[in-house]
Order: structure tokens, then C-alpha cells, then sequence
């Protein structure tokens, strides 16, 4: 970087707006933030998004699989993630997945039907997950229609970059922004942060830390694209019945592009999407997106010349179907919060009583079993009226890998909105807010079941006590024997990839 500086004139900056709750970012966990709030009761919510779209990673990135649900035959994950899929339901070819009502079936058959959808069925022991692959376009108009069904509380800005909070002291009291409009600021009482990327606690003084240059799944950046006019059904039987070919095949793929790829079903049989995991990437600096921008498409066409020259009969009339409008990233700066999720969540399990969110993780050291998500892993510390819901949540970077799943976005930014709308009605700050009442207002009206929360049907509980918190699994035992899932317990996309993020599967 050229050593030059430049002094920036002082000027005057033109107050835009002034809501109670303000979210910078329209991600899975800011647009479910900006929802909940308004239906916690919020008059007045602003949602700001650099894009023209919400949804993020999700819609702008690609990735179109909803992972993991349930636990046995109990969907743990409920409230805007379940939603989303009621909703796309009714939509044809928007949504391809089990219903909530199949979780924990062990019939092979019903196994065998949805092992294509990754995440909607679990190994072993075999059983069927709730989970589902989504249409980028048909979410991004959903999400369009769940703001627009609430018009009368939330206000949204495209194409709008939040660029820097507003402090006074401690407090957070707004934020400033870039657009075609120029640079402005809009005020509020509380802001969520759901950048992604800590965008704003990274200037507000709040601690935060970084994933990046480390060996973990979540450094590592994507471009994923989508293949189309060819049978996936097809090319996953031939990849069984022609394994020599195969083998080459993901060679010559990888020899192109220089990191691993992955083709992932969509919604329909004849679109494909593929994942990718370009290591040791920074979607927070500008080369690493760059280079994952134009390095991946830069060899597109000799990459579907690759799947026709080696599986001919599957791809001879394949085509490019698109890119994704956006690069796609699992995670880069987070916050060190008031609690720091670790291991140790899911061997003991650790039960918190200001626990917001129950989700299963898709974690093999618990068989998958819900962890308990606290109020604190969104709360930074030092700071006042800000949080940080979604992929820069406070975890180590050992459990980052398993609660930046799109359903803990989601889920963190649902709690995220309605903390937000009661410290707004009660006169409170985000770390005063009356969290049993957030937690009554999660699990009651907005159908998130909650652990010992009067609104949650006991038998979830129950079904928890029934299979042991999954910590029947040999690696459950042996963190449980150390004392320390941390220190003792690798986690799985480190111990499966021998320390090369793309080696894992998400
Ligand atoms: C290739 C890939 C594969 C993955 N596979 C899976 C999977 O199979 N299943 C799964 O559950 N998860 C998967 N993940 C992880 C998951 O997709 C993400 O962690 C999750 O979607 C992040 O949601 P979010 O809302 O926290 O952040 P994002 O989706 O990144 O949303 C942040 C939003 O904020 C906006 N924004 C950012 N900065 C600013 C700013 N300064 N001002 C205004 N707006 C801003 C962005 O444009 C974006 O809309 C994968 C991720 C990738 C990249």
C-alpha cells in the first residue's frame, strides 16, 4: 500500500434520517433483525444495505442450501428460518427440502429420497433432517414482499454503504453512510450491525478479531456459479459409475481453478450451483476480493469445457447459467463479545439463561444436537446500543465454523431485532434490555422455541434428555473426558482437512 496520507477537509455532514432501530446490512440475520423488529412492535426501523437486494451471501452469493433444522423429529430451528420455507412452499421450484414433519424418519427410503439435499439428512445414524435448497431470485422477492408487508414500520434504503458509527463516549447514536447522494447520516437509539464483516464495532471501539491467515473454514472467500441444461440426478450416478473418469475430472477442475470445488443440487434437477473454497482469502481487503472476483471467472469457459470433454453424455448440451452478482464469504472480522462461544457449548452443553436462540449447528462432536445461542455472543463489549447478530458473531475460531450457518444468521438476527424494539419501548440500553421479556416475545409471538421458557413445549426438552444431548458420539466422550472440548476436541473441518479449509463441506 503506497505510504502517502491525504487530510480529509472537516465538513458538515446532512442528517438524512432518525429511526429507533437502525440495521446496516440486509443479510440473512439484518433483514430478519429489521422483521422482527417491527413485528415486536418497532414504529420506526430503518434497513440500510449497500446492495439492491436483500439476503447477502444467501441470494447474492449463492448459497442456496438451508442445512439442519431439526434434531431427531424436532425442529429446534423455527421462527423467519421456518418461514422462509412455508412461504417458498407455495412458490413452484422454489424450495426442495423435507417438511418439518419428516424429521428424525429412519425409513431408508425416505433417507435415500432426499440424500441429494445436503443438510436434510443425517449420517449416521441415518435419519431424515429438516432442510431444504432455496431459488436465490424467489428469496430475494420474498424478502422484498416481508418488508414491504410491513411498510408501515420499516423504511428501506438501498444502495446505501454504512461507512462509520456515530459515538458519543461509548454510545452508539447512529451511522454515517455513502450514497449516489452522497455522504449523510441517519440517527438512531439502537443499531445492528449485520455487516457480515463487523463493519461498524470494528470502528466503534468495541474488541474484535479475525479469522483470516488462520486455518479455519471461514478463511476463505468464494465466487460460486451456477451450471445449467444437464440432469444432476444423472451426473450424481455417474459419478458412482464412472469413478476413474470422475477422479479426473475433479483433477482437471482443480488444476483450473487452484482450490477445491464442490457441485451442490439446487432446487430443480437441471441447475446445479458450485461451491468453492479459495483459502487464506480476505473479503475485507481489496486484492483478495479481486482476485477471487476475476481469477474465478476468468477460467469459467474452460471449466464447463472440462465437465464436457470428461462426462460427455451428462454435459454436452450444459451451459453457464450465471455467476453469483456477489463474492461470497463465511466469515472475516467478528466480535470478541460479552460471551465467546467455544467447544465447550457443545460438549457439556452449556445451558444460558439468557439463551436467544437453540440451534442445531451441523456439528459432529454432538450428533447435530441444538446448542444454546446467549444474548451475549451478539452484545460487543465497551460499546453501548449496538449489536452484532449473523457470521461475525462472538465465537472462537474453532466454533465460528458452526454458528455462521445461514439458520444462526437468521436466528441471531431475529433476536437481534426484538432485544432492539424492547430496549427502544422500555427506555433501556442494549445491555439493560429486560432479556426474559425479549425471550418471551422470541418464543412466544415469533414461534422460536426457547430452552425452560414457559411458550416452548416441553417436549423439546424432553427430546433432548431422550438422546443424550447427542454426547453418545466417541469424540463427545473424549472432550467430556478431558474437561475441555477446546483444548481436547479438534474441530471437524480442521481434524477432516488436516488444516486446509477447503477440505471441509460447507
Ligand atoms: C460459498 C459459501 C458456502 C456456504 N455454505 C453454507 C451452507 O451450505 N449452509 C449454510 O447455512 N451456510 C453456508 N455458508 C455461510 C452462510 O452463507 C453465511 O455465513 C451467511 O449467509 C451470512 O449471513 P449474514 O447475514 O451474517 O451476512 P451476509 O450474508 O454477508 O450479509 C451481510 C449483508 O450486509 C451488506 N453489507 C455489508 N457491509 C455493508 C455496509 N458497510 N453497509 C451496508 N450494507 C453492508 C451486504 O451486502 C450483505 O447483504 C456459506 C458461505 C459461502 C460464502
Amino acid at each position: 500500500m503506497n505510504a502517502k496520507t491525504y487530510l480529509e477537509p472537516e465538513t458538515l455532514v446532512p442528517v438524512y434520517d432518525e429511526c429507533d432501530v437502525l440495521v446496516v446490512g440486509g443479510g440473512s440475520a439484518g433483514h430478519s433483525a429489521a422483521v422482527a423488529a417491527a413485528r415486536a412492535g418497532c414504529k420506526n426501523v430503518i434497513l440500510m444495505e449497500r446492495y439492491g437486494y436483500c439476503g447477502g451471501d444467501v441470494t447474492g452469493g449463492y448459497v442456496l442450501l438451508i442445512p439442519s433444522l431439526s434434531f431427531h423429529e424436532k425442529t429446534y430451528v423455527r421462527g423467519i428460518q421456518e418461514e422462509w420455507y412455508t412461504r417458498l412452499s407455495k412458490i413452484p421450484g422454489a424450495v426442495r427440502g423435507p417438511d418439518a414433519s419428516l424429521a428424525g424418519i429412519t425409513d431408508p427410503e425416505e433417507v435415500r429420497k432426499w440424500a441429494d439435499v445436503g443438510g436434510a439428512t443425517h449420517i449416521p445414524p441415518a435419519r431424515v433432517e429438516h432442510g431444504f435448497m432455496l431459488d436465490p431470485t424467489q428469496l430475494k422477492i420474498e424478502m422484498d414482499i416481508m418488508l414491504d408487508e410491513l411498510k408501515d414500520s420499516i423504511r428501506v434504503l438501498y444502495h446505501s454503504w454504512g461507512v462509520k458509527p456515530i459515538m458519543e463516549g461509548n454510545v452508539c447514536k447512529g451511522v454515517l453512510f455513502e450514497s449516489k447522494e452522497g455522504r449523510k447520516a441517519i440517527l438512531a437509539k439502537v443499531v445492528i450491525d449485520a455487516t457480515g464483516d463487523a463493519d461498524l464495532c470494528r470502528l466503534s471501539g468495541a474488541p474484535t478479531s479475525s479469522a483470516i491467515d488462520d486455518d479455519c473454514r471461514c478463511s476463505s472467500t468464494a465466487l460460486v456459479y451456477r451450471i445449467g441444461g444437464f440432469s444432476k440426478n444423472a451426473y450424481n450416478a455417474w459419478n458412482f459409475s464412472h469413478r476413474e473418469e470422475a477422479q479426473k475430472l475433479s483433477e482437471a477442475l482443480y488444476k483450473l481453478h487452484g482450490f477445491r470445488t464442490g457441485m451442490i443440487t439446487g432446487p430443480t434437477d437441471d441447475v446445479s450451483w458450485v461451491n468453492n473454497w479459495q483459502p487464506k482469502r480476505d473479503c475485507s481487503k481489496i486484492a483478495d476480493q479481486t482476485a477471487t472476483e476475476m481469477g474465478t471467472r476468468l477460467v469459467l469457459r474452460q471449466v464447463l469445457e472440462a465437465y464436457k470433454t470428461y462426462a460427455p453424455e451428462i454435459f454436452k448440451d450444459a451451459f453457464l447459467y450465471d455467476v453469483a452478482p456477489q463474492l461470497g464469504t463465511r466469515g472475516s472480522h467478528r466480535i470478541v463479545g460479552e460471551y465467546v462461544i467455544s467447544s465447550n457449548d457443545w460438549a457439556f452443553p452449556v445451558e444460558h439463561e439468557d439463551c436467544i436462540a437453540w440451534h442445531c449447528t451441523v456439528d459432529t462432536l454432538n450428533d447435530n444436537a441444538p446448542i444454546e445461542i446467549p444474548y451475549r455472543s451478539i452484545l460487543p463489549q465497551k460499546v453501548e446500543n449496538l449489536l452484532a447478530p449473523g457470521r461475525h458473531i462472538s465465537a472462537d475460531r474453532i466454533a465460528i465454523d458452526n454458528v455462521n450457518l445461514i439458520p444462526q444468521c437468521v436466528g441471531t438476527g431475529q433476536a437481534a431485532g426484538v432485544a432492539a424494539a424492547v430496549a427502544v419501548a422500555d427506555g433501556s440500553s442494549t445491555h439493560t434490555v429486560n432479556v426474559a421479556k425479549v425471550q418471551d416475545i422470541l418464543a412466544g409471538e415469533q414461534d422460536v422455541p426457547l430452552p425452560r421458557n414457559a411458550h416452548t413445549d416441553k417436549s423439546y426438552t424432553e427430546c433432548l434428555v431422550e438422546h443424550e444431548y447427542g454426547l453418545y458420539t466417541p469424540a463427545a466422550k473424549a472432550a467430556r473426558a478431558s474437561g475441555d472440548a477446546a483444548g481436547s476436541y479438534r474441530h471437524w473441518t480442521l481434524s477432516k482437512g488436516a488444516g486446509d479449509p477447503s477440505k471441509s463441506g460447507k
